[in-house]
């Protein structure tokens, strides 16, 4: 069966490169990551799922866990969720079951979270990193569904209670749990990084890290080298930005290498990560573990998802940005850099895709011959002013302009170089480029005629240098070129002024 993203034939790297400095020992990491799902309601209730509303706005008794209410599961949700399995490459369940985990904490008013256990969503699939320029597969052990918990906000103002916003309990989430197939903190980065930009891209996550609504856990352990039984795992909990997770990941591996070197064990462990003290911190041990006691929940009858919606589901999904690099790559001649780079945000890719092909259309000529300017040119002069803010991306001229601006680079009204002025008065003035190339007179100078009046008096008023080109000092042309093109203020066409140099200069 074709794979969702069609690389089955890649090389991978296995195993891990022991990191420098470290000999003795070989980190192993596993990622769980919560995404928040983008969709409008909440998991097993109506209640809407923006964010910043003020504090229990958005509940009802279903999110509240009042005594009586019943959940419905929200399709829209389990659909997004299926999505994330198919591009994540899993085996998608027909049958999935929710499952209550059992425990009490303010945040929690039913006294039990509804995830899934023994019967995931997904099962197993797996992710392609690149580190250090080669390819490396990671597993991913499950995908399920489950509800986020509320938000307990601890001494709130200068008072010693802590107060429970509901907003947030319910939302639907999906948990990503990875093999333990992760060797250091770059690879867990790369992972984290991808798994975001996939997530993004299909639309089932924003990838705002800020509002939480990805968030990673990482469970690090070390084991000497070639062995094979698993060391003690310490779990690094609710770590909220890819530099954070890549601080505390070293940390943490360092930490258990100094504990083993000087005759200690590791105890396992949940830490978090203190940006103000710049370590990793206990936050509880084993004894303090819980026990989830699962069960299936007898409130929600098992999940089915028939292979017929899976399959139009799967048909329904956008081009993922590694498919859209080797694309680009093979359309339009794009370096691997450059179409990763323009491939970053589903925003700018949409963007710059529109740019190329409507420049293609206006100048009549391929993807394959224009498709390489577009992107240098959003990449050197638009990439600067534009912002992101989670999925929305801010642009400072729509896309038909810039392919406006670049046609009447192909057809030699104006140069490149004229062209970055205009597309700077572009953005301050919001105005057309045809506008401001008439407007200001910008129109490159094709008439030959012209072009060679103003070569002869270039060549006039500069006779040591003619000699001197003469005598054959033939590199003196580009000066030569630089005094047409300064008389002209930029606006003769370059390719003309230089065959008429050579022909005027070296006809006597
Ligand atoms: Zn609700």
């Amino acid at each position: 069966m074709p794979t969702y993203l069609g690389l089955d034939a890649v090389a991978f790297r296995t195993g891990c490169a022991i990191p420098r400095g470290m000999t003795a020992y070989e980190p192993v990491i596993g990622l769980e990551v919560h995404a928040q799902m983008r969709s409008r309601t909440k998991l097993f209730c109506g209640c809407p799922t923006d964010y910043g509303a003020p504090p229990n706005e958005h509940t009802c008794p279903v999110c509240l866990g009042l005594p009586g209410a019943l959940p419905v599961p929200n399709q829209k949700a389990i659909e997004l969720a299926v999505q994330a399995g198919l591009a994540l490459e899993c085996e998608v369940a027909s049958q999935s079951v929710f499952a209550r985990k059992n425990y009490f904490y303010p945040d929690l008013p039913k006294g039990y979270q509804i995830s899934q256990f023994e019967l995931p969503l997904n099962g197993k699939g797996h992710l392609d990193i690149e580190v250090d320029g080669e390819t490396k597969r990671i597993g991913i052990t499950r995908i399920h569904v489950e509800e986020d918990a509320a938000k307990n906000i601890h001494g709130a103002g200068s008072s010693a209670v802590t107060l429970v916003d509901f907003n947030r309990g319910g939302t639907p989430l999906i948990e990503i749990v990875s093999d333990p197939d992760l060797c250091s903190s770059d690879e867990a980065e790369a992972y984290l990084r991808k798994l975001r930009d996939i997530l993004m891209f299909i639309g089932v996550n924003d990838g705002n890290l800020e509002e939480g609504s990805f968030r990673c856990d990482a469970n690090v352990s070390i084991r000497p080298v070639g062995q094979k039984e698993l060391g003690t795992r310490t779990e690094l909990k609710n770590i909220n930005s890819f530099r954070f997770v890549k601080k505390a990941i070293e940390h943490e591996i360092a930490r258990q290498e100094g504990v083993l070197q000087s005759g200690g064990e590791i105890v396992q462990e949940t830490r978090t990560w203190s940006e103000g003290q710049g370590k990793t911190i206990s936050m509880r041990g084993k004894e303090e573990a819980h026990d989830y006691r699962y069960f299936p929940d007898p409130d929600l009858p098992p999940v089915v998802v028939a292979e017929e919606r899976i399959a139009e589901l799967r048909a329904a999904m956008p081009e993922l940005p590694v498919a859209k690099r080797l694309r680009w790559q093979a359309d339009m001649g794009l370096t691997e850099y450059d179409a990763g780079v323009l491939s970053a945000h589903p925003a700018v890719a949409t963007y710059f895709e529109e740019v190329a092909t409507t420049l293609a259309a206006r100048s009549g000529k391929s993807l394959e011959k224009v498709g390489k300017k577009a992107g240098n040119f959003v990449q050197a002069e638009l990439l600067r002013h534009v912002t992101t803010s989670g999925l929305e991306a801010s642009f400072p001229v729509a896309a038909t302009s810039v392919a406006e601006l670049l046609a009447s680079v192909e057809d030699g009204t104006i140069n490149g170089k004229i062209a970055k002025k205009v597309f700077a008065d572009m953005v301050d003035t919001g105005k057309a480029p045809k506008l401001i190339i008439e407007e200001q007179g910008l129109s490159q100078v094709t008439d030959t005629g012209a072009i060679e009046d103003e070569v002869r008096r270039i060549i006039e008023a500069n006779p040591s240098q003619v000699e001197q080109y003469r005598s054959g000092k033939e590199s003196l042309i580009g000066y030569f070129v630089g005094q047409v093109m300064k008389a002209t203020k930029g606006a003769a066409n370059p390719k003309m002024v230089n065959e008429t140099l050579r022909r005027l200069l070296d006809e006597q």
